[in-house]
């Protein structure tokens, strides 16, 4: 079933639909099993959890994304287990979600989508469309790192770029979507539910227990809730004792969640947007906002906002300890090592840092960072 967040009005999942008649998002209630024993058997992919997707085994679109290394590592941000997320097909966590939405869209006999992106999620739902044999059409900010740019074209799929800021795209892409269904990574309730596989891959190779605090990057806020949405299904099942803490990254030059944050709005406040080397969670109007707020009230997390020299830092941090990410995703280590300096976290804490996306996507960026 799927149900709007703004007027309660509920919808089948029979029929292809991204948003209430209203314009509230929408969310998709299932009632996830977990079959232990079964799913250890599986092949080592997120689909081991079928029982908890909403899209059965046999109509999977998969590129075999899924159960990527957690790594214990030490450094600035002390002792902390590390999620190789950037180790998916397409370079980016953004798989999970693709994986499972796309997979949706075929069971729907979708055959031509839009979708808007800064690089990472119009690349993913580029190889899976190609994988579903959907037509994909990809707009992009005219900003987008050149790899993607390409990534998204060779996948077969049309990127369009589109002048302006972030938001330019999103309205460009919304135009589009009056005609052609708007496979759109933050407005999908699927993809939610492809992410959520994240915790249940923690809960799976911590053996079965939920760490303390899990710091993911926030734009959108697609990981937020889908740890949020996979902890708690592991909460209702009776598989784990509590919610770890999420605790929510943003860069403080777009940060309008973490600004809400600080000042106890339950809604993202306008922020005037800047440029920022995190570009793929410079979101200035994040649709689910009001969701992800009150998923990391609810675990008793928090925000933190990083500046733009201690995400080089934290890039930096993570390079020498062998690891070469986006600027985007060096945003959660910097928080770390902020929260472990101001003792914000135990220090026996079990805490899990999520890596979002490969550096090797963005070397024409980080050139110019680190070679002007
Ligand atoms: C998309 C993305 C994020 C943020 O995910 P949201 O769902 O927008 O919060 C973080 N890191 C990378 C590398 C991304 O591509
Ligand atoms: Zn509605």
């Amino acid at each position: 079933m799927l149900i709007c967040e703004h007027c309660a009005t509920s919808y089948t999942t029979e029929t292809p639909r991204w948003r209430c008649d209203c314009g509230g998002t929408l969310k998709l209630e299932i009632s996830a099993c977990f079959d232990i024993a079964a799913f250890q058997e599986r092949a080592m992919n997120l689909w081991r959890y079928v029982e908890a997707l909403p899209v059965p085994a046999a109509d999977a679109v998969s590129l075999g994304e899924g159960l990527t290394p957690l790594l214990p590592l030490t450094g600035p941000w002390g002792n902390a287990h590390f999620k190789l997320d950037f180790m998916m097909p397409t370079g980016s966590f953004k798989d999970r979600g693709s994986a499972v939405m796309i997979s949706q869209l075929k069971r729907w006999g979708l055959t031509e989508i839009i979708e808007d992106s800064s690089g990472n999620a119009g690349a993913s739902i580029a190889a899976y469309s190609a994988r579903a044999n959907i037509d994909a059409h990809i707009f992009i900010p005219a900003s987008t790192s050149v790899s993607k740019a390409m990534q998204i074209a060779l996948y077969g799929a049309k990127p369009t770029k589109i002048s302006g800021t972030r938001e330019d795209t999103i309205a460009a892409a919304l135009e589009a979507a009056q005609s052609i269904f708007y496979a759109s990574h933050s407005w999908s309730p699927y993809f939610i539910h492809g992410v959520k596989t994240l915790a249940f891959e923690l809960w799976e190779q911590l053996n079965f227990r939920a760490p303390d605090a899990v710091i993911v990057p926030v734009g959108n806020g697609s990981l937020v809730l889908g740890c949020h949405t996979g902890f708690r299904e592991l909460l209702h099942a009776g598989l784990i004792e509590r919610l770890p803490r999420i605790i929510a990254v943003q860069a403080a030059r777009c940060a309008p969640l973490a600004r809400a944050w600080q000042q106890w709005m339950n809604d993202p406040v306008p922020v005037n947007k800047e440029t920022s080397i995190a570009d793929g969670i410079a979101i200035a109007t994040p649709v689910r906002g009001r969701a992800v707020l009150a998923a990391v009230r609810e675990t008793n997390g928090l925000f933190v906002t990083v500046e733009e020299n201690e995400i080089l830092e934290g890039l930096k941090a993570l390079a020498s300890a062998g690891l070469y990410v986006e600027p985007t995703s060096a945003v959660a280590p910097a928080a770390l090592a902020k929260l472990r300096a101001e003792g914000g976290l135990g220090a026996n804490d079990t805490v899990v840092v999520e890596l979002t996306g490969s550096g090797l996507k963005t070397t024409d960026k980080l050139i110019e960072f680190f070679e002007s």
